[in-house]
């Protein structure tokens, strides 16, 4: 039966300095590479998403887990979102600081809680008292991000004193997600997304990506989904759903739903991209921006990435 995994980290107008590209193709194919070590072994797409998610939240380079962006504040607040599509099971985080990988504190309310999402101090509460370990906060906080967020707020500062603003196009630069989808060897499928949200965010700010149907969704009838890019329009247009609907109500392949998705937000300003994939094993990466970390695996096992539009290589 086949598999397979893809895994994105995050969409806009990326720039990254030359010298760093090479580690965010590594960064990409270590996640794809233990996405893949779970799948080969007959592991389910929960387990190979969360596997894939983790190693991206440790990793400084992408915004999840440490590395993440900076409110306004200078604190990160983190969101993340798991869904299996047997069942449709999901659980979530929002606005947290403490666990060291939110995905598994996104695990732990879908498996031990009766809830769907938890925010804030409760849910740290709740993580707490089911064992989860607890990192300090100045634990996720890295230089660089503390040095872009000092560039937007003076950007801002800037911005007050001009007189067109191109509010969509100043987003572009300063998000990033990362997530994961899979399908197991039994056809199950699974998404994964984990955030730091927007660079000088209000604090209390939610992206899509913890909210079910908005930023993540799998459903064994049509896809599972996982979405990045600028949230507020991702949650206004329920994005990651929009794309099983169209599939479930329209009959649409997924490549079809998920383009048509991503084609509609680009007109509403709604830069990003998502990744899908369906029961078959099909994979879709569309995304409206410049470019998007993305990277797919299937049952050969060679990692394939890219950043801009080139192809995967
Ligand atoms: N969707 C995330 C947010 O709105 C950011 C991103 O995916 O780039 O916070």
């Amino acid at each position: 039966m086949a598999f397979a995994l893809a895994v994105h980290a995050g969409a806009g107008t990326l720039q990254p300095e030359k010298q760093i590209q090479p580690f965010i193709h590594a960064g990409l194919r270590a996640a794809l590479l233990a996405g893949f070590a779970v799948l080969a072994d007959g592991g389910t797409a929960l387990d190979a998403v969360t596997a894939a998610v983790v190693t991206m939240e440790d990793n400084p380079l992408f915004n999840a887990g440490r590395g993440s962006v900076l409110t306004m504040e200078g604190s990160a607040e983190m969101d993340a979102a798991i869904m299996e599509g047997a069942g449709r099971r999901a659980g979530a985080v929002g606005g947290i600081t403490g666990p060291r990988n939110p995905i598994l504190a996104a695990r732990m309310v879908m498996q031990r809680s009766e809830h769907v999402l938890l925010v804030g101090e409760g849910a740290i509460r709740f993580l707490r008292e089911q064992g989860m370990a607890m990192e300090t906060p100045d634990y996720f906080v890295t230089e660089r991000r503390q040095a872009v967020l000092l560039a937007e707020l003076s950007r801002r500062a800037d911005e007050l004193n001009k007189p067109s603003h191109d509010a969509a196009k100043a987003q572009d630069s300063k998000h990033g997600t990362v997530g994961a989808v899979a399908c197991d060897k039994a056809g199950t499928l699974a998404a994964a997304t984990s955030t730091g949200g927007m660079t000088a965010k209000l604090p209390g700010r939610l992206s899509d990506s913890p909210l079910i149907g908005a930023g993540t969704f799998a459903d064994n009838a049509t896809c599972a989904v996982s979405a990045t890019g600028h949230g507020e329009p991702f949650i206004r247009w329920v994005v990651a759903h929009d794309v099983s609907a169209r599939m479930r109500y329209l009959r649409e392949t997924l490549d079809q739903a998920a383009g048509n998705v991503v084609a509609e937000l680009a007109q509403v300003g709604g830069s990003g991209g998502l990744i899908a994939v369906d029961t078959s094993g099909r994979i879709t990466l569309p995304f409206n921006s410049q470019g998007m970390y993305r990277g797919t695996i299937g049952v050969d096992g060679a990692p394939m990435t890219a950043i801009w539009r080139e192809k995967l290589t």
